[in-house]
């Protein structure tokens, strides 16, 4: 069953926790305060006791027939006081005094009686008495004396704190409670408040943020908090729509291509060698299809984080060499010269197939981008813990406006020349993913003189682990 307290507001739960809090405290303070103040009480009870029992003694005077007279108080009188007593004895048992007050109590063991006075507390015709009996010396003679004090009056004041602080104590808790509740929801509204404005923002007005009355307190920063996500939001929304939208087109115009090719042989009659013609372009605009909805699929894969790496030591120079080897046709087609100056002996922890294309695709791009007869360098070095592999061509170059842009999907600087190229701008998306994934990070920088500097850098793998040649399968991350 749940529990109520989890289904009822925080201002509620807030207000009930302080309320039962508040009140066990005020219970232990009030138990405390009438403990301390009964205390006190009887102790000031029993000084007037103790100040009766001197006064009394001061009555007392040896009688010139050698009997014991008893002087009554000048200021008050005993016989008239209801709740105060005297009584004297002689050693013998006789009474010498006898207040009208104490009449109804039982006459004290005159033979248990010392010289140290002795509190009692008794109950005489249902009156609460609290009596003091002690010995006292009157003209040589040994009297015991008792005072009294009813406590009737004492109890009534204890009774009237006692009402005080029990009934007190729920209007306090009361009070209490309607004033926290009444911070509390003075402290939430912010909240609802916020909750309300971020209800307001749906996909459609992603653009919008919280009011932030104050950055400085716990709401203001919440709100930041919350407006930053939004923001995060808002570019994630941007990019999928530039990517949907971008891809659609993208995919669109092989489509509309094969389409022509069709209508155009379905138009006339064509001889067989046209007809094969068409269809072999039309293969092309499929190949070119396949190819995009591969890499497109290859990209989703690596958002998702569920592409199966499969990570080893990879010496990055042979790697470097592997990939040259296999573009070398294209370069020697445009009559390029492309030089290698590898450090042997560099490993790197990546995935092989991976890490391959990143380097095919930047190298690819040095010999598509760069003109004919033109030379691409390419450099693998040990700096520090990390390996570098440059890929300097003598191309057109990037401005430092595009470094960034040229990596983000679907982005090319010369549409037409790109496009031209086959390209579709997903080339150094890929590469900055596949970099990306290995750990590493990739940039691009002005060549020595002309063209651009493509440089991905990749941490070393430490000595002791080169010798496990399968390092690891993982799940790529996100
Ligand atoms: P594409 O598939 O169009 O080549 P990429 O993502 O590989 O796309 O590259 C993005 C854009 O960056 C290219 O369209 C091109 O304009 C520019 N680019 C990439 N490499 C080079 C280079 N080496 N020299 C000049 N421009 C380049």
């Amino acid at each position: 069953m749940t529990p109520w307290w989890s289904t009822a507001s925080i201002r509620v739960q807030l207000t009930a926790w302080y309320a039962v809090v508040l009140s066990l405290m005020l219970v232990v303070y009030a138990t405390a305060t009438f403990v301390a103040v009964r205390h006190e009480f009887l102790e000031q009870f029993d000084d007037q006791l103790h100040g009766d029992f001197e006064a009394a003694e001061g009555f007392l005077t040896p009688a010139g027939d050698g009997r014991i007279a008893w002087f009554g108080d000048r200021h008050h009188d005993p016989d008239n006081d209801e709740d105060r007593g005297s009584d004297v004895w002689l050693a013998s048992g006789e009474q010498v005094y006898r207040s009208g007050a104490s009449a109804s109590l039982p006459p004290v063991a005159l033979a248990a009686t010392t010289a140290q006075p002795r509190y009692e507390s008794l109950v005489a015709n249902g009156r609460p008495w609290r009596t003091l009996t002690g010995t006292s010396l009157v003209g040589g003679r040994a009297v015991v004396l008792r005072v009294s004090r009813a406590e009737t009056r004492l109890r009534t004041q204890l009774w009237e704190v006692l009402v005080v602080l029990v009934f007190g104590l729920p209007v306090v808790v009361v009070l209490a409670g309607v004033g926290g509740y009444l911070l509390a929801r003075r402290a939430l509204t912010p909240i609802d408040h916020l909750a309300s404005e971020a209800r307001r923002i749906t996909a459609e007005r992603l653009h919008e943020r919280l009011s932030v009355p104050n950055q400085h307190d716990e709401i203001g920063r919440l709100a930041a908090v919350i407006n930053d996500a939004f923001a995060r939001l808002e570019s994630s929304f941007d990019k999928l729509r530039r990517f949907t939208a971008d891809a659609s087109h993208e995919l669109r115009t092989p489509l509309s291509v094969i389409r022509g090719i069709g209508e155009a042989g379905l138009g006339e009659t064509r001889t067989p060698a046209e007809y094969k013609e068409a269809m072999g372009s039309m293969l092309e605009e499929v190949d070119r299809l396949t190819n995009l909805v591969d890499t497109l699929l290859r990209l989703s894969h690596g958002d998702a984080g569920t592409v199966r790496l499969s990570r080893s030591a990879i010496d990055l120079g042979q790697l470097t060499r592997e990939v040259v080897s296999s573009l070398g046709i294209l370069a020697e087609e445009r009559n390029q010269r492309v030089t290698v100056d590898a450090a042997d002996g560099i490993s790197v922890t990546a995935d092989r197939l991976v890490l391959r294309e990143a380097i095919t695709n930047v190298l690819d791009n040095a010999i598509k981008y760069s003109a004919q007869a033109s030379s691409i360098s390419i450099r693998v070095y040990a700096d520090r813990n990390q390996a570098h592999l440059s890929v300097a061509d003598e191309g057109p170059g990037i401005a430092p406006s595009d470094r960034q842009r040229i990596f983000d999907r679907f982005f090319r600087i010369d549409e037409a020349r790109s496009r031209d190229h086959g390209g579709a701008g997903l080339g150094l998306a890929i590469a900055k993913w596949a970099v990306e994934v290995n750990d590493g990070r990739i940039s691009v920088e002005d060549g020595a003189k002309v063209g651009s500097v493509f440089r991905i850098v990749i941490p070393i793998t430490p000595p002791s682990l080169r010798s496990s040649h399968e390092c690891a399968t993982q799940e790529t991350e996100k």
